[in-house]
This record gives structure tokens, sequence and C-alpha cells, in this order.
């Protein structure tokens, strides 16, 4: 299994930041409990929590100097969000992806949406709480989650979120699934109740995670998904 590297802007809390990552191991673990009940020897991976990082060998400012420079590239002013197509551009094309290839969670404190609309004024999403390219990388947002208020709500909504936006990275929902998958927007959705179900709102995601048990819960299906997507990884055909 690839490494997972973890990144987050100066404005992310540290207690949010552990959270994602609690929340990456937990998922990891499931995985590996997943892979062992079905007989799959499974590589060791590790979590790599890098932070809000700089490389003081590079002028600030210049391609891949730091954290800062990923939000630089992506941020509309004019929107004032983060266009998470165009950060996981800059993911995919970061040089140490290519020399040692490895998953990305990054954690941003800006708005985001998944891109912009084509023509100005055409309805589409107004943000988006994540945007993720499949054994690549996330990009997700606290922004959103800040606005809720009750105990401990806020934690387990981003626990939900972090949750759903690395299975995406995984590769939940299989994408030879066809039995309870829902389609939104263009992307496929679990239709049961679980971690890879869609939330459209703030209250839908608060919801979902006031009602979730604790652990990581993925329905039979996406349990099934993940040994479907071990086999198929391990086949080289990712
Ligand atoms: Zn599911």
């Amino acid at each position: 299994m690839k490494p997972v590297s973890i990144m987050w802007t100066q404005g992310v809390e540290l207690s949010e930041a552990r959270l994602v990552i609690t929340a990456v191991r937990d998922f990891l673990r499931l995985v590996y409990a997943i892979g062992h009940q079905a007989g799959l020897a499974l590589p060791p991976t590790t979590i790599r929590p890098f932070g809000t990082w700089y490389i003081p060998s590079r002028p600030e400012g210049s391609p891949y100097w730091g954290t800062p420079w990923y939000v630089d590239n992506s941020f509309d002013p004019v929107r004032q969000q983060v266009i998470g197509a165009r950060f996981l551009d800059l993911v995919r094309e970061e040089p140490w992806q290519k020399s040692n290839p490895h998953w990305d969670v990054a954690v941003i404190d800006h708005d985001l949406i998944e891109q912009l609309p084509d023509h100005p004024g055409d309805p589409g999403d107004d943000f988006a709480f994540g945007v993720a390219i499949p054994e690549l990388a996330t990009v997700l947002s606290v922004y959103r989650l800040r606005g809720l208020v009750r105990s401990g709500q806020r934690e387990r909504a981003l626990r939900r979120l972090v949750l759903q936006q690395f299975g995406f990275v995984l590769g939940l929902p299989y994408r030879w699934r066809t039995r309870q998958i829902e389609e939104i927007n263009g992307r496929r959705y679990c239709a049961n109740h679980c971690v890879m179900q869609w939330f459209g709102t703030v209250e839908q995601l608060a919801r979902a995670a006031d009602r979730q048990p604790e652990g990581v819960p993925l329905c039979d299906e996406c349990e099934h998904d993940v040994i479907q997507v071990m086999l198929t990884r391990g086949r080289g055909l990712n």
C-alpha cells in the first residue's frame, strides 16, 4: 500500500489536524483487517503528517516551495474559494509524486469548490466539502464545518468527511459495482448507511455524523469493494 502524506494549511487547528490523522489511521486499520480476513497479505504502509511545510532551499513563490503555493495557485479571488480540481492537478504533478508515489490528504481552512462553472451565472455547486481523485489524493475543507457549534458535532462531522474522502482515495465505491450505488452530479456514492454515502449540506453531514456508530462504519458492500480494489491493485490494473 502506498504511504499517505497529510498536509494542512496554517489556519487549520491542531485539534482538527489530529482528528484527520486519526480518521485516516482508523480507515487504514480497517482496510488491513478486511484484507487479513480475506487472506490477503498487504505490505505495511506509513502515515506522514507533514502539516504546513516549506522547502527552505526553494525561493518563496516558486513551484512547490511549500503548502501555501498550492492554495495560492488554485484560489479564485472573485469567489474567494479554492478550486479543488486545480489544487489536485498541482498534487498530481508534484515531482515527488512521480519519484515516490503516495496518497495525499490535504486539509484547508479556505472555502472549496470542485470547479468553476463553465459560464458565469450557470447553476452549479456553490461549494464542495472535499474533492478527490481515486488512488491519488483528496483536498477537503474545514471551512463549512466551523459553523457547527454543538459540542462534539463539528468533530464528528469532520471525521465523517475525512472517512468519506479517504474512501474515495482508496477507490471506493469500486468502479464496477452496480448494487446500491447513487450517482449525483456525475459522482458515485454508496446508497447504504455508510461513510461512503452522499451528503450535500452541512445539516445532512451533521445528521449523518451524529447517527454514525464508533469506528469506521462501512457497509457490507463497501467492505466487499475494499477487497475488490485490493485485488485490482494487486494485478496492476489501477
Ligand atoms: Zn457503503
